[in-house]
């Protein structure tokens, strides 16, 4: 992700925001569950499927999204 100034009022007080503390969050969540999981055993299967979506959402959270803000004036947008 490239830095920019901001598109509305060409200010250069923008940060970065990712969502990689709401990634690492689903996927702290997730071994969660498939921790739960695991102590019944048959059902470990059944716990599988979502547990595995749910660390996928994640990983695809931290690494693809996320954005610039402007602390000026607020804009919140994704570079090119
Ligand atoms: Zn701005």
């Amino acid at each position: 992700m490239k830095w920019e100034k901001c598109r509305r009022c060409g200010s250069n007080r923008v940060v970065k925001r990712s969502a990689l503390g709401i990634g690492l969050f689903l996927i702290f969540i997730s071994l969660m569950l498939y921790g739960i999981g695991s102590t019944l055993n048959d059902r470990i299967t059944a716990m599988l499927l979502p547990t595995l979506g749910l660390a996928i959402i994640g990983i695809l959270l931290s690494f693809f999204s996320g954005g610039l803000v402007c602390k000026d004036c607020e804009l919140r947008w994704r570079p090119r």
